[in-house]
């Protein structure tokens, strides 16, 4: 199939409807959890994972974010980042929210690549923006609120390929239970 057929089979309709479907997936009222990625290598700058970043001043807002690990009262200074609203460190990590698909019967672009379904691996779909750090996680603990109840630590399976009908406005990566 070439690219033109392609492109008259899928009407530009049809891609605007896909690619809201999945806007409004990965939108804050859709199915995305708070997860949180550990990098590592040197001298990544990170937003700070504690507190509400002030993108005018580029400092922290002295807020607690509500899911760092160590709360702090409002107006006082992060404990984690100082104040600075970003880390510097050889191992470090953020917490975003990302989509996490378990059940391979939703998972997208995937029909085509393999009859097996492997045990315990789930598909992280994010915004094209994100692929660095998607890129430069190690591994990724799915839904910090879940956590605690068991292992939910996974490690990257799969390079992140992009997606999106069109416009490659997403990134699919493949992540295996550690
Ligand atoms: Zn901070």
């Amino acid at each position: 199939m070439n690219d033109n057929i392609f492109d008259n089979v899928i009407s530009k309709e049809f891609k605007n409807l896909y690619n809201n479907a999945i806007d409004s997936l990965l939108s804050i009222n859709g199915l995305t959890v708070p997860c949180l990625l550990r990098y590592s290598g040197a001298n990544n700058t990170v937003y700070c994972n504690n507190c509400v970043y002030d993108t005018i001043s580029g400092l922290s807002s002295n807020k607690y974010n509500g899911t760092g690990p160590n709360s702090f009262a409002n107006g006082s200074v992060c404990p984690v980042c100082v104040g600075m609203g970003t880390t510097i460190s050889a191992s470090s990590a953020e917490t975003l929210y990302l989509a996490c698909i378990f059940d391979s019967k939703y998972w997208l672009n995937w029909s085509s690549k393999s009859v097996n379904i492997p045990d315990n691996m789930v598909q992280i779909i994010c915004k094209n923006e994100l692929l660095p750090k998607i890129r430069n996680a190690t591994e990724i603990t799915i839904d910090t609120e879940i956590a605690k109840y068991g292992n939910y630590i996974y490690e990257r399976a799969s390079d992140p390929e992009p997606a999106g009908l069109g416009s490659h406005k997403y990134i699919i990566s493949m992540w295996k239970r550690k």
